[in-house]
């Protein structure tokens, strides 16, 4: 990492937009996420940066010189901006932190400019930043492994003998992934009751959340080329917060013996702000300890895990309050995004531009911490109370999920912005 690249990150960086200097902001100047956004005054989706309670339009910031990405912020997805590559993230990084930066004129007093340059957040409509090519689903926080394993097979063996030497995923469903805000609608599907000899038709009973983080390739390996554990955090661009919905009682009659199908693939929510791997370098912290050592194709040297504090909150139709049901930390997950996706490419698969690679559901050891209901309230036996009376055992229609995640700074945070969700009733 070089001294300009550096100099974006410094905790003591203010922006001459005060509302990016309040501590509260998940959008500091040592952040500048990206997004696809239009607004009232241009319908157009084109790319933007978020900060503070704006958003720098950077379509209209490269027609004016200001910034070089070789037109690509014109565009209605990030890939073909991600595809010039990390030495052209990092140039457009460095040059909007110094646009932005406390005591610089160039935009700031540019009154016609900055007026078309810089649009209210909330007047802006968020899109899906990227086309996603291929979602692949990891399962590498070791707590949510150990306690779905204890529910449905036996405590005492709870991990399978392959969890702890590779990172387990399966191929999920790129075409259902949506972006924050978008209703998602309560599957139908097949149900095995227990005490029936064959399953019925039926809305599902058990719609729950999986909170997880998500990140987006950068850069692709040709077929037949594996990515070498070492180099695999240049191949990511950033990361999003990720809600991958899970109808669970169709899951628990289809996923044998491929795994989960349409318990999945009918929607999965990811915050619209990409945060660099670049924003996140100051939160790089230890990974847990892995026992066994892992085999060398997924070994790696220094820090791999990030310090993301994570929330996730329930609203039910109607509530003013909404009720924390979970609150964990990314730093958490035994398996690196490195070791995932040197794992996922080890046997010679492509990966592509705008890919998004699943953690997997992120719990801590404690009933506070679970990253879904079906932890938290141990299948439903035991429900979380609401803040406004009532309880839930799986979510009901119009309750509304919100994700949050941030990096705690001195006197900033790195955030990722929300990753909400509302249900809507099944299609009768
Ligand atoms: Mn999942």
């Amino acid at each position: 990492m070089n001294d300009a690249l550096k100099a974006t990150l410094a905790p003591t960086l203010k922006s001459w937009i005060q509302s990016a200097n309040d501590p509260a902001s998940d959008f500091p100047i040592q952040n500048l996420p990206f997004g696809i956004f239009s607004d009232a005054v241009n319908a157009q989706p084109r790319a933007g940066v978020a900060i503070g309670d704006w958003i720098a339009d950077l379509a209209v910031l490269e027609d004016a010189r200001l910034i070089d990405a070789r037109g690509t912020f014109h565009a209605s997805r990030l890939n073909d901006f991600i595809a010039l590559g990390r030495e052209t993230w990092r140039g457009v990084r460095i040059a909007l932190s110094a646009l932005l930066a406390h005591g610089n004129a160039t935009l700031r007093d540019d009154e016609a400019l900055r007026r078309r340059a810089l649009v209210p957040r909330s007047d802006a409509t968020m899109h899906l930043p990227v086309e996603i090519p291929g979602y692949t689903d990891f399962y590498s926080s070791k707590e949510h492994a150990t306690n779905v394993g204890s529910m449905f097979r036996d405590p005492k063996n709870a991990l399978l003998p392959n969890w702890s030497e590779l990172p387990v995923g399966y191929n999920g469903r790129a075409s259902s992934v949506v972006v924050s805000g978008t209703p998602v609608r309560r599957p139908n599907g097949q149900i095995k009751l227990p005490n029936e000899e064959r399953p019925i038709f039926s809305a599902c009973r058990k719609l729950d959340i999986e909170l997880e983080a998500g990140f987006i390739i950068g850069r692709g390996n040709a077929l037949g080329e594996p990515i070498a554990c070492e180099d695999a955090e240049a191949h990511i661009f950033g990361m999003v917060l990720l809600n991958d919905w899970s109808a669970r009682d169709i899951q628990q009659w289809e996923y044998v013996p491929l795994g989960p199908f349409n318990s999945k693939g009918f929607a999965t929510t990811i915050s619209p702000w990409i945060v660099t791997l670049d924003a996140l370098e100051p939160f790089r912290t230890a990974t847990p300890a892995q026992d066994p050592q892992p085999l060398a194709y997924l070994r790696h040297e220094g820090d791999h895990a990030f310090d993301i504090e994570l929330e996730v909150t329930l609203r039910p139709e109607g509530a003013h309050t909404p009720t924390t049901i979970s609150r964990t930390n990314f730093k958490l997950m035994y398996w690196s995004m490195a070791q995932q996706l040197a794992h996922h490419t080890v046997g010679g698969c492509n990966t592509r531009v705008g890919d998004l690679m699943g953690s997997g559901t992120i719990s801590g050891p404690t009933p506070d911490s679970c990253g879904s209901l079906l932890e938290s309230t141990w299948n439903g036996q035991r429900p979380v109370k609401l803040e406004e009376g009532g309880e839930r055992a799986f979510l009901q229609d119009g309750d509304e999920i919100t994700l949050r995640g941030w990096c705690q700074g001195e006197g900033y945070r790195v955030g990722f912005g929300e990753c909400a969700g509302q249900i809507l009733p099944a299609r009768g």
